[in-house]
């Protein structure tokens, strides 16, 4: 057991990067942090899309809110709106925070579903403030709706990744993050236990630590190239196994939120940031070629295309162990899911926080990587579940890929959550799950599975009572979404004068 007090990340994206600054941060009177990148290798260059969390990580990192904003061009995002997803031409949103008014034992959809049953035709989301105020690009940081104690708008951000890692490397180099560019030429590993001892680096120096993260995205140098970990591969379920990203200029209109649109074999991303917008199309290449995709991308662009496509090839699934011997994998390293519900950079968060939690100043126990590769895995599950949950319950049947995915086996985790709530309309979150019960039913609700039961407590208020419900909800609702002031308004209003 030796003692752990240098910790050395090797990549510099926004994993690495973000391990540095919370390592650093949290940790830094205890550990030094080195980090590696290579400028010649460069980083994946999309990621661009975030959830609510990256508040807390913000947070705990210190980070001035217009400061952050202003240096990565950032928008903000209520949630995502999934185009064409159930049907051709059919839309509905996975908005963050709550929807309507929640009762002790009751959530709010119980009572949308029996209004639904006694021919109301209040559309769902008529009853949540993020997508009435995504669809009228409004927004101002509220905590409440005014004079209630229902909640006001959750967000996150959209950023430019770039100048994200940036905005971080500066923060931590500050505070006393050890930076090096080099490339990793060769990992050198100790004969017995077979941990990493150093990086040797192409300009002939080597680097030893107690302790390596993985941040060397794709390329998986240490936790695969090295030590062989092993990969659990997801692409029965998630058959997408490609993606060209392009950016655009900006096309005037900042909506809040991310766009995601079905296509025919896969789906299409527009992320709008200040100064231009990001957009991508995954696809599963079973189904489209390369070249098929990336005209099918370049014809549906909302603005002309100001970087040339890029080509990006994944494997959707996990490492075996997120954490073997003295190597943590963060980041693309660890395993990839693809970006439908932008849960990638949260990933690297959570797994940070954890490392964090479980430290191993005195030394690496098998105990105590086993809790973290064990908790490792059960938080990527729920997330797996949740995405394939987008593609399993679409009605689609136009192309060989949506009928594919509507007969596809799932996991079991998954496939009991679907039964309980299509029975019974009940949602159980489990664990620390990250997606809550209001994420879910938005996504089932959206794309057509109406549970043929509701909890029975919505019965405790009668019709006129429910009617009146609606309506405060409503008024309460539109008349927020009237005050605020228009996203590109607050935006600017963030700009040093
Ligand atoms: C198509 C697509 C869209 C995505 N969209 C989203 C999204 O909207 N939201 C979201 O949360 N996530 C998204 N992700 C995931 C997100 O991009 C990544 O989680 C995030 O960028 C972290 O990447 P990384 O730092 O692990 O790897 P990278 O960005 O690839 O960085 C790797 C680093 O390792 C360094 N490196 C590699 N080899 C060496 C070497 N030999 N020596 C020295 N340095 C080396 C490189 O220089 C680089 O600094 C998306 C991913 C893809 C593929």
């Amino acid at each position: 057991m030796q003692p752990i007090k240098h910790v050395v990340i090797a990549g510099g994206g926004t994993a690495g990067w973000i391990a540095a600054s919370l390592l650093n941060k949290v940790l830094g009177k205890v550990i030094n942090v080195t980090l590696i990148e290579s400028s010649s290798i460069g980083t994946v260059g999309v990621g661009e899309a975030t959830i609510p969390p990256i508040m807390q990580l913000n947070n705990a990192l210190g980070i001035n809110e217009q400061q952050f904003i202003n240096a990565t061009n950032a928008t903000i995002k209520l949630g995502i709106e999934f185009e064409n997803w159930k049907t051709p031409l059919h839309s509905y949103m996975h908005a963050f925070g709550t929807l309507g008014k929640n009762f002790p034992f009751c959530d709010f959809y119980n009572f949308w579903l029996k209004g639904q049953a006694q021919g109301n035709k209040d559309d769902f989301w008529d009853f949540s403030l993020n997508y009435q105020a995504a669809k009228y690009n409004k927004f101002a940081p509220i905590n409440t709706i005014p004079n209630t104690s229902l909640p006001g708008l959750s967000y996150a951000y959209h950023f430019d990744a770039s100048l994200y890692a940036e905005f971080l490397k500066h923060l931590a180099t500050e505070r006393g993050v050890k930076h090096l560019d080099a490339t990793i030429s060769e990992v050198k590993q100790c004969p017995s236990s077979g941990d990493v001892q150093s990086l040797i680096l192409d300009n002939g120096s080597s680097i030893s630590g107690d302790l390596f993260i993985d941040c060397t995205g794709l390329r998986a140098l240490l936790i695969e190239q090295t030590l062989n970990t092993g990969f659990v591969d997801w692409s029965h379920y998630l058959p997408c196994d490609s993606a060209i990203a392009v950016q655009t200029a900006s096309n005037n209109e900042l909506k809040p939120y991310t766009r995601s649109i079905a296509h025919s074999a896969g789906w299409q991303w527009q992320i709008p940031l200040q100064h231009r917008m990001g957009n991508g199309l995954v696809y599963a290449s079973r189904h489209l070629s390369d070249e098929q995709a990336k005209q099918l991308l370049l014809e549906n662009l909302p603005a002309e295309p100001i970087t040339e496509p890029r080509l990006i090839k994944f494997k959707t699934g996990r490492r075996v162990k997120q954490w073997h011997k003295n190597v943590v994998a963060v980041g693309l390293s660890s395993g990839f899911l693809e970006p439908l519900e932008s849960t990638s950079i949260h990933l690297i968060q959570s797994t940070v926080t954890r490392l964090i939690k479980l430290f191993p100043h005195n030394g690496i126990s098998d105990a105590l990587v086993n809790v973290f590769n064990q908790q490792s895995i059960t938080e990527i599950e729920h997330i797996r579940d949740f995405i394939i949950l987008h593609y399993k319950l679409t009605e689609r049947t136009d192309s060989p890929f949506w009928r594919q995915c509507q007969q596809m086996s799932i996991p079991d985790s998954l496939k009991n959550k679907i039964e309980l709530f299509k029975q019974t309309g009940k949602l159980i979150r489990e664990d620390d799950e990250l997606f809550a019960e209001v994420a879910w039913q938005q996504v089932m609700i959206g794309q057509g599975l109406i549970p043929d039961d509701y909890g029975a407590l919505a019965d405790s208020l009668t019709d006129e009572q429910l009617t009146e419900l609606f309506n405060n909800l409503k008024t309460l609702i539109n008349s927020t979404v009237g005050q605020l002031p228009n996203h590109a308004v607050f935006l600017s209003s963030l700009k040093p004068s």
